[in-house]
């Protein structure tokens, strides 16, 4: 939610060591919703809207927010995240506690994403450890960087940009949908951007309500955004972007997908 000057600086100094380099080159671009520490309402109104127009989100999920109520209103149940799942909606890693890795110490990481994937595993079942994370506070370090990024297929921070051409999977770059912060015509922007580069756009909100915290936005909003990009360009979860683009077009998930990659061919 917060993003420091010496995020800013890691990532800035991560430019020249990028924890997990690859090349975003998707034909047309794509577009990817992703809500974090999963307020209910990003499932019940956010994941409803992503599904009407045949899209699906990513909820990176701190398992310790499980049924707590919170500045965000009310967090998920943890039937909600087998419900997501069941869904198509990817649920990912955020911490067990929402911690803020850039100070943490390596193991005390590995513990919380650990005790975070068994709590998930014990709800979606053994095989489903999660493939994408999210920084908790948009925190990077260098050290926590290189951690992560050994360990999920991606890590997202809340720096912000397209992903396009050379990127760093252990800290994509994030479009933020906030309420307060709301511009249809830059929203657009970035989908007609993520279109003609071939890029990723990756959007970042939290709850989803009529009265949105300051980390959320509107169902009006989300759905104006979702239409624009659906309309475009396939909207997938993450770890289906990332397995096709760490994949080189193996793991393609979706049939628009491969008729983009014929068209390109
Ligand atoms: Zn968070």
């Amino acid at each position: 939610m917060r993003s420091s000057i010496s995020a800013l600086l890691a990532r800035r100094i991560g430019g020249f060591m990028r924890g997990r380099p690859a090349r975003v080159d998707w034909p047309g671009g794509v577009a990817s919703f992703t809500f974090d520490d999963f307020p209910k309402s990003a499932l019940t109104v956010g994941g409803a809207i992503l599904e009407q127009h045949g899209g699906r989100g990513t909820y990176y999920t701190a398992m310790n927010f499980a049924g707590t109520e919170r500045k965000l209103g009310r967090m998920f149940d943890v039937e909600d995240v087998a419900a997501a799942d069941r869904a198509g909606h990817e649920i990912a890693c955020h911490t067990l506690s929402h911690l803020d890795c850039r100070w943490a110490k390596p193991a005390d990481i590995e513990r919380e994403i650990d005790d975070n994937g068994r709590a998930l595993a014990a709800m979606l079942g053994g095989d489903n450890a999660p493939a994408s994370f999210a920084y908790p506070y948009g925190a990077v370090s260098l050290r926590a960087r290189r951690a992560l990024g050994r360990r999920f297929a991606t890590c997202r921070g809340t720096g912000l940009g397209l992903n396009a051409g050379p990127v760093d999977l252990a800290d994509l770059l994030v479009i933020i949908l906030y309420d307060h912060l709301y511009d249809e015509a830059a929203m657009r922007h970035w989908i007609d951007e993520a279109q003609a580069r071939n890029g990723w756009v990756i959007f970042y909100t939290h709850d989803v309500a009529d009265r949105p915290s300051e980390f959320g936005c509107t169902p009006a909003q989300f759905e104006a955004v979702v239409a624009y990009a659906a309309q475009r360009m396939p909207v997938l979860p993450v770890r289906d972007v990332a397995a096709r683009i760490i994949g080189g077009g193996a793991d393609q998930p979706a049939s628009r997908a491969r008729e983009d990659a014929r068209a390109a061919a």
